[in-house]
């Protein structure tokens, strides 16, 4: 038994480098993600903030820049939701459209058990695998328009302490 078995299992970073190439880094919590890396495509030298991640896959700031505020969605591949939409009406005339609702109970439930993914709101670097602790919640808006257009976007409402590590769901 490896030390990083009693530790939690490997997280995964994925990120476009600036030439497009997507990158995907296995990351062991025990070790921490590299300093960087080398992109295959275009050679470039790619900088991972490292850190910000415990022991048990906790995430606590984006491991790419190191941003704290990440907010979950859900990993439900778009080609496979539309699949069972276009099964499902494909089928509809030979089922008394039962197949519709059919469709919209597996969408459902596909949601519901797909993992989330983390995206970082700074640079939308994704990170899959990480623990279900600190809980970071779904997109906030204002949180994205103070990033992209500055403090003076959002007034009175700077970042959280700590980013969106167990923040609380957004209300709006
Ligand atoms: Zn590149
Ligand atoms: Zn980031």
């Amino acid at each position: 038994m490896s030390p990083s078995d009693s530790l939690g299992p490997p997280v995964q970073l994925r990120f476009d480098c600036e030439c497009g190439a997507l990158q995907v880094v296995q990351i062991a919590p025990a070790e921490g993600a590299p300093e960087s890396l080398e992109c295959s495509r275009c050679e470039g030298t790619l900088v991972l903030e490292a850190g910000r991640l415990d022991g048990d896959g906790g995430l606590f700031a984006c491991q790419l820049c190191g941003h704290p505020e990440l907010f979950s969605k859900k990993d439900v591949p778009r080609a496979l939701g539309l699949m069972v939409v276009a099964v499902a009406a494909v089928l509809a005339p030979w089922t008394n459209y039962a197949s519709l609702a059919v469709a919209a109970v597996i969408d459902f439930a596909l949601y519901r058990c797909m993992p989330d993914v983390l995206v970082c709101y700074e640079c939308q670097a994704e990170h899959r695998g990480y623990a279900s602790e600190p809980r970071h919640p779904g997109f906030d808006r204002e949180i994205a328009e103070r990033l992209a257009f500055g403090k003076r976007a959002v007034m009175g409402k700077p970042m959280r302490a700590g980013g969106t590590a167990g923040a609380p769901e957004p209300e709006h």
